[in-house]
């Protein structure tokens, strides 16, 4: 681990010059500001600095430089890669948003969440592109992409980012957008926080009042036949409605819903966006009988997105893989159904997620690096690790993968790949793409100075 000593001129300069704070290894809240939610990483950064503004970001910049120190971002640590044992940049103090009603524009500091930036898109009947669970970083999610409750009906975050203000790796400060560094504008949106400390994004809203949304919960024993319900319902949706299918152990802790908890169980998540042709798409949901628990309504649109399954309440460390899938074949669903019989740990929750809708299109039309293929569905293993290891649950998942065959492309997701997956980040892009973004690393980061991350080479 690198060190450096509290009394070093260089550190006191650095001191001196931040709005923000310096975190030694032995300072008193140090080990909640190196710890990521998702605690899977266990890093001891020589010091972290928790940025007030730009210049503090751009400060800590040119001290790791200067020092020869690795440099690590994290925002919530959802999606920490790689662990750094230099200096940490941390956000906490960096979190405004606002919202620009008339141009439909958020500005979001890097520390913000989906929570704080919904909260204010809400009260302009504003929405943006948001993941399912509400404590995601904006920033962090939507410069790997960014998929979640309107993937179907407005794209991928990625797609709705305008504008960008960026750290670069010789501690300048630029801006990203369509006339601005058109290449690095590219690269951010989709190409994960490979091309320098983002201080400020721009994203475009979407009008929106209220949808239709929630989750539908039934006893696992239906799983094989409402799978394939799902398969067909879901392809008779537009792209007003996003869906999900997921098959889930509820753990049987007292924050889990009564009628679930410590339940073995299937769940339909709908988001429709059109609340008046909303019978059209709930009928078949109601001719399915009486769910276990329903909480499917008319509501805001920030309501729904900030909802937390109950697996992702606390930072417990867990193991995901995340995969494409080309059809839901009679075999896959089975084979799901099959595993999700004797779910519980090392195997807890698998998830497919309906695509399609604007996702290909947007993602088309506005460019970018985020380019998901025309698969239909993607399917999410998750499990926390609460009583198994991580390697025992590594195996069953990597057999669970394997046991669906070749229904499954071998394309990856930028934002859902594991720090082990890194040897994969190509997967998510083309051909043409990943040499782009190398490209444009060589042109902005030659010395890879950002590179605890899903790490795209010079
Ligand atoms: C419980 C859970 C739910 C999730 N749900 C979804 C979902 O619905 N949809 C989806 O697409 N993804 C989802 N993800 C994946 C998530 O989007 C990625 O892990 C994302 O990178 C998290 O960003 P963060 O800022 O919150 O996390 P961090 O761990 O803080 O950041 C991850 C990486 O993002 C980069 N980064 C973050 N902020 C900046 C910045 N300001 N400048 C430059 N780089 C930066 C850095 O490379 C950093 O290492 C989920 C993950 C978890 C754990």
């Amino acid at each position: 681990m690198a060190t450096i000593s509290a009394n070093s001129p260089a550190l006191k300069a650095l001191g001196r010059t931040l709005k923000g704070s310096i975190h030694l290894p032995r300072d008193f809240g140090y080990d909640k500001l190196r710890t990521p939610w998702l605690d899977v990483v266990d890093q001891h950064p020589a010091l972290i600095v928790d940025a007030a503004c730009a210049e503090d970001v751009v400060a800590a910049v040119d001290f790791a430089r200067t020092e020869r120190l690795s440099f690590g971002v994290m925002s919530t640590g959802h999606g920490i890669a790689a662990p750094c044992d230099g200096l940490l940049l941390r956000f906490t103090k960096m979190n405004g948003v606002s919202v620009d009603a008339s141009r439909r524009v958020a500005t979001v500091a890097p520390g913000a969440v989906s929570s704080d930036l919904l909260k204010e898109t809400e009260k302009h009947q504003l929405v943006y592109p948001a993941g399912q669970v509400g404590n995601v970083g904006v920033t962090g999610h939507a410069l790997g992409g960014g998929i979640g409750w309107l993937v179907r009906k407005v794209g991928a975050a990625a797609n709705s980012i305008v504008g960008a203000d960026v750290v670069l790796a010789d501690g300048s400060l630029v801006r990203a957008d369509a006339e601005k560094n058109p290449d690095l504008f590219w690269a951010l949106r989709g190409g994960g926080g490979n091309f320098g400390a983002v201080v400020s994004l721009e994203i475009a809203l979407t009008p929106m009042a209220d949808v239709i949304g929630g989750e539908i919960y039934f006893p696992l024993e239906r799983a094989p036949e409402l799978l394939r319900f799902y398969r067909e319902w879901s392809s008779t949706l537009s792209s007003d409605t996003s869906t999900v299918f997921r098959l889930l152990a509820v753990p049987p802790a007292i924050t889990s819903p009564h009628e679930i908890r410590g339940k073995k169980v299937c769940m339909i998540g709908l988001c429709h966006t059109e609340p008046e042709s909303r019978d059209a798409v709930l009928a078949p949901l109601d001719a399915l009988g009486e769910p276990l628990r329903t909480d499917v309504k008319r509501r805001s649109f920030a309501s729904l997105a900030g909802l937390d399954p109950a697996s992702h309440s606390s930072g417990t460390p867990a193991y995901s893989q995340t995969e494409y899938l080309d059809a839901l074949s009679d075999d896959a669903i089975d084979r799901l159904a099959g595993l999700a019989e004797t779910m519980m740990p090392p195997l807890m929750q698998f998830e497919v997620q309906q695509l399609g809708g604007a996702l290909a299109s947007v993602s088309r039309d506005r460019g970018g690096a985020f380019e998901p293929p025309a698969a239909p569905y993607l399917l999410h293993l998750v499990t926390p690790a609460v009583k198994a290891s991580m390697t025992e649950i590594a195996s069953a998942t990597s057999d669970a993968v394997t046991a669906l065959g070749d229904v499954v492309t071998g394309k990856k997701i930028y934002n859902f790949l594991r720090g082990d997956e890194i040897h994969r980040v190509s997967d998510a892009f083309s051909a043409a793409s990943f040499d782009r973004l190398h490209e444009i690393k060589r042109r902005y980061d030659p010395a890879n100075f950002f590179h605890l991350n899903l790490n795209v080479t010079p």
